[in-house]
């Protein structure tokens, strides 16, 4: 027994120095091969056929596999001969496109790279099909559901949309080993205990409630300690663990259910780091999983580390905290009164300036926003008169020693606010604030 590990161990280790590729040289090698250019928010379907214009060019399996409930043609790709299928899926929620364009840059450098020892060892013992877009109406409208205003992800069990029955179909036709269900987060999940944003987090689905492990959970859990000691190298302590409540609705709980074990990525952000450095992350996740697969360190890596990682966590971050604010509420004339406000944007396409709105107003002192903007020596008051939970409005803010009349109608005419924070952004006065971060 003690030989055979030996032998195990010392073939491992031959393996991964025949094999070495670290996850900085994966991400040098992504930032000088990329077939994605576009910000994955702005990747419409028409892009996306392009893309995968470019990956039959150099030499991918790609087709047709279905249409969306709005005609639109959804696509598979694949890579490798091996016995063992791996099959992936990404963006069933239309608004989540992180990952779509992670796989496309995932199959191209597969494709590129097959005199890489590794990479022929992946092409001769796996099989990779993954399904980019499942959600291509949404994608097309930036949003969560399809066309039939359902989501997808809440239809495994009735089956109503056809991109679910698809989703179904290629599974039942096809018994994956290892399923791989991307998607994309709120940016202001944190991180267990912290006020840190969970950039990653990551789930090895049970798929049933009773809490019955199986041989392919456990080596899901593996492979997430391997994809999270990848990232470490980038975003170290903003690694999370999602919430693992079973749900029959949902496709990655039934795949697991149905026997392909799903490993979920939820792909969250990093405040200062754009999509592009969200892509490579993913890039560098599932690449560095694969890897594992077949230079076999998965069978020594340690399922401690994904035992270990905090669970997600909410209302902790704010996108936006105006610190020790004087609130004037003029509508209702009231005393002004002084509390923190916490405002969050609303989930857009990068390039669209989302709206904003209030989501907390008092005591915000253990939480922290992405931008924090010191206004005690300011009143604030909505242009409505009246801030409100919810509401999505102008912020005007006045110098305290200014006397203002604040009955007046038409006020900003007669009264002109020192500072406009409109929309996620200082319209008028950003000097006027010292910016925490
Ligand atoms: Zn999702």
């Amino acid at each position: 027994m003690k030989l055979r590990l030996l032998i195990l161990a010392a073939i491992i280790l031959m393996n991964s120095t025949i094999f070495a590729q670290s996850a900085k040289e994966l991400a040098s090698e992504w930032e000088n091969g990329r077939v994605s250019k576009l910000f994955p928010s702005d990747v419409r379907h028409a892009d996306l056929k392009k893309y995968l214009e470019q990956l039959k060019k150099i030499g991918l399996k790609v087709g047709e596999v279905g249409k969306s409930f709005g005609g639109r043609e959804i696509y598979q790709v694949e890579f490798g001969t091996g016995a063992t299928r791996v099959f992936m899926w990404s963006q069933m929620h239309g608004d989540e496109p992180t990952a779509t364009s992670a796989l496309v840059d995932m199959f191209a450098y597969l494709q590129k790279n097959r005199d890489k020892k590794w990479v022929k060892e992946i092409e001769k013992t796996l099989t990779i099909r993954a399904v980019p877009m499942l959600n291509p109406d949404g994608a097309e409208l930036f949003q969560r559901f399809n066309l039939q205003n359902i989501d997808i992800n809440r239809d495994a069990r009735m089956l109503t949309t056809p991109e679910g029955q698809l989703l179904k179909k290629l599974r039942d036709e096809w018994s994956p080993e290892i399923g791989f269900n991307l998607h994309n987060q709120n940016s202001l999940t944190t991180v267990g205990r912290t006020n840190k944003q969970a950039t990653i987090s990551f789930l090895a689905v049970l798929g049933n409630s009773e809490g019955k492990s199986s041989e392919g959970f456990e080596r899901n859990k593996r492979l997430i300690s391997v994809m999270k000691l990848a990232l470490d190298d980038f975003i170290k302590g903003n690694i999370g663990r999602y919430d693992d409540t079973f749900n029959p609705r949902a496709f990655g709980d039934m795949f697991s259910n149905w026997g392909t074990p799903v490993i979920l990525i939820e792909t969250g952000a990093l405040h200062g780091k754009d999509e592009m450095f969200l892509t490579k992350l993913n890039f560098i996740a599932i690449l560095s999983a694969l890897k594992a697969l077949v230079d076999k360190s998965e069978k020594t890596a340690n399922p401690k580390i994904y035992d270990n990682l905090p669970f997600n966590s909410s209302d902790r971050i704010f996108n936006i905290i105006f610190r020790r604010a004087n609130i004037i509420n003029f509508k209702e004339q009231s005393e002004p009164f002084t509390a923190d406000v916490g405002v969050n944007k609303e989930r857009r396409r990068t390039q669209i300036s989302a709206p904003t709105y209030v989501r907390e107003i008092g005591d915000l002192a253990a939480q922290s926003g992405l931008e924090e903007f010191d206004t005690r020596e300011f009143y604030l008051v909505l242009r409505t008169g009246q801030l409100r939970i919810g509401l999505s409005s102008e912020f005007l803010f006045y110098k305290k020693e200014r006397k203002i009349d604040w009955t007046i109608k038409d006020l900003d005419e007669n009264f002109p606010p020192d500072a406009v924070f409109k929309d996620g952004k200082w319209t008028k006065g950003a000097n006027l604030f010292i910016k925490k971060q």
